[in-house]
């Protein structure tokens, strides 16, 4: 797999998804994704994108200010 931005090598690891919603910040630990080795470009498959999707919303509904949570436990 290659970066599309810079062609660089993409590797597979985990990151750290954060997303600010309008009253809550996500953090979302160990999502599996698709790195790229020169620029840092992150890729995310669609059924992860999909399970982030879920997460967030609902996290969004139990209105804390900062919700952070495992990817894998959630
Ligand atoms: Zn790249």
């Amino acid at each position: 797999m290659t970066c599309c931005y810079c062609g660089g090598d993409m590797i597979e690891t985990t990151t750290t998804y954060f997303e600010q919603l309008e009253n809550t910040i996500v953090v979302i630990k160990n999502v599996p994704c698709h790195k790229c080795k020169q620029c840092g470009e992150v890729l995310y498959n669609a059924i992860v994108v999909e399970r982030l999707e879920q997460i967030t919303e609902q996290l969004e509904q139990a209105l804390t200010e900062i919700a952070v949570v495992n990817y894998s436990a959630a």
